[in-house]
């Protein structure tokens, strides 16, 4: 099938489009844009981006009839395009290249394993998969986790953070407040129950089923939603601070927490899941406060992973905002250096994978939740976030399942 834009060809119950970009695609937005085009539609399967090509895999919807050809009309085609390139004009046109910042490079440590942990977890029995970016870890990914939380512990005890425990469903109103359905509205996870109504929780016990595309329910069995999903940990100390002076004028507080963000097609490996686990080291008050120790912790890390010997590298980056708010949000991030990630390597696959951010709000949430200085004037925030699903991945990846390449205090630790 060929027409102006694009060309498609067929293979089995997937069809293939190549297209040419209405606007150029920078380099340094090609992982960015790959990644939106995950929402792009529910028949995309697979994305690659490029500079001057983007190559979608589309699953097609109607049903496959062996020998039969699959069929991807010309109209169904235009309109995916007519998508796609909504996204890459959103987000490519006039947009400007960010200075990204090394703060550290430690990205030639001697690594001493090159496969992909995947393999080796699942043939151990370390690792299964319950349902896409849902996993269960075995005895060794628990130790290795309950390592990284030693060091991350240790560190939020130099500070002397306030442990929390927070839920792990946040209410509407809260995420609403903050703006959060307009900045990533693609990751949110939903949460609701069947409606206070004999009938219909009658009818759901009788009937209740799955089927391909999960439970098959009536949607107006459903209540609506009132809470999802946390998606990061740091936003309940906020709400738990709002509306009232802060304590004593500045706070540090730490805690671990299940957070969720659906992440479509990209949802791999341990590498990016829907319901994952972030510890966070918390810090509010004034600016000079909040940026100090963010700093202060970034330097204590460093001697972490540098007596680990892990690989990685310490750059300026910016959350994955949503098609339309990309351009303007990560332009500011990056203008303001309000975020830096803790990239390891990944020697499998020749590329990196952040496994912690050190975060600076700036005033938005003391501002948008009406945490107040002693001075009236509103708190500052940052959060330094590690992801523990994935350092341990990564752990993995660069030392293998062999422990005596295992640094020798970590080796005694997890045995
Ligand atoms: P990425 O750039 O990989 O999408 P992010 O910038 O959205 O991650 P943060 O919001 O900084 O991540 O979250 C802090 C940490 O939480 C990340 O550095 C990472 O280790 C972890 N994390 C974030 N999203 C996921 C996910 N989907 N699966 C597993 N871990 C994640
Ligand atoms: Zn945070
Ligand atoms: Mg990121």
């Amino acid at each position: 099938m060929d027409n102006k834009t694009g060309r498609a060809a067929r293979e089995g119950s997937t069809a293939t489009i190549k297209l040419v970009p209405a606007v150029a695609i920078p380099g340094y937005l090609t992982g960015e844009i790959q990644s939106k085009l995950a929402y792009v539609d529910e028949s995309i399967s697979r994305a690659e981006v490029s500079t001057g090509e983007i190559i979608l895999h589309v699953s097609l919807l109607e049903p496959v009839t062996a020998g039969q050809p699959a069929v991807l009309t010309s109209e169904r085609q235009l309109e995916l395009e007519e998508k796609v390139q909504r996204v890459v004009v959103s987000m490519a046109k006039g947009a400007f290249a960010p200075k990204v910042q090394v703060l550290e490079d430690h990205l030639d440590r001697p690594v001493y394993y090159q496969l992909d942990p995947m393999q080796e977890l699942f043939a151990r029995g370390e690792i299964s998969q319950e349902a896409t970016g849902i996993y269960t870890l075995g005895p060794l990914l628990a130790r290795l986790i309950a390592y990284f939380e030693s060091q991350f512990l240790s560190l939020a005890e130099s500070f002397g953070a306030a442990p929390y425990r927070f839920p792990t469903l946040i209410p509407a109103r809260y995420l609403e407040r903050v703006s959060y359905f307009h900045a990533f509205p693609h990751s949110l996870s939903f949460v609701t129950h069947l409606r206070e109504d004999l009938d219909v929780i009658d009818q759901f016990a009788q009937q209740a089923a799955c089927d391909d595309h999960g439970l098959d329910t009536p949607a107006n069995s459903f209540a609506s939603v009132q809470a999802l999903l946390s998606p990061a940990v740091c936003y309940h100390l906020y709400f738990a601070l709002a509306d009232k002076p802060l304590p004593g004028g500045q706070f540090v507080a730490t805690a671990v927490g299940n957070c969720f963000r659906y992440e479509a097609i990209n949802l791999t490996s341990l590498e990016r899941l829907w319901n994952f686990t972030m510890r966070e080291i918390i810090f509010v008050g004034p600016k000079d406060f909040v940026l100090e120790n963010r700093e202060t912790a970034r330097q204590h890390m460093t001697a972490v992973f540098e007596k680990l010997g892990l690989a990685y590298r310490v750059e300026s980056a910016n959350d994955p905002f949503f098609v339309g708010e990309f351009r303007k949000q990560a332009a500011f991030q990056s203008a303001f250096q309000l975020k830096y990630e803790i990239r390891a390597s990944l020697p499998f696959k020749e590329s990196t994978l952040a496994v912690g951010s050190y975060n600076y709000h700036q005033d938005f949430f003391g501002r948008n939740l009406a945490i107040s200085l002693p001075d009236g004037s509103p708190a500052h925030t940052g959060c330094v976030a590690f992801g523990l699903e994935r350092i341990a991945f990564a752990f993995l990846a660069q030392f293998g399942f062999d422990p005596a390449n295992w640094p020798s205090d970590f080796r005694e630790s997890v045995r």
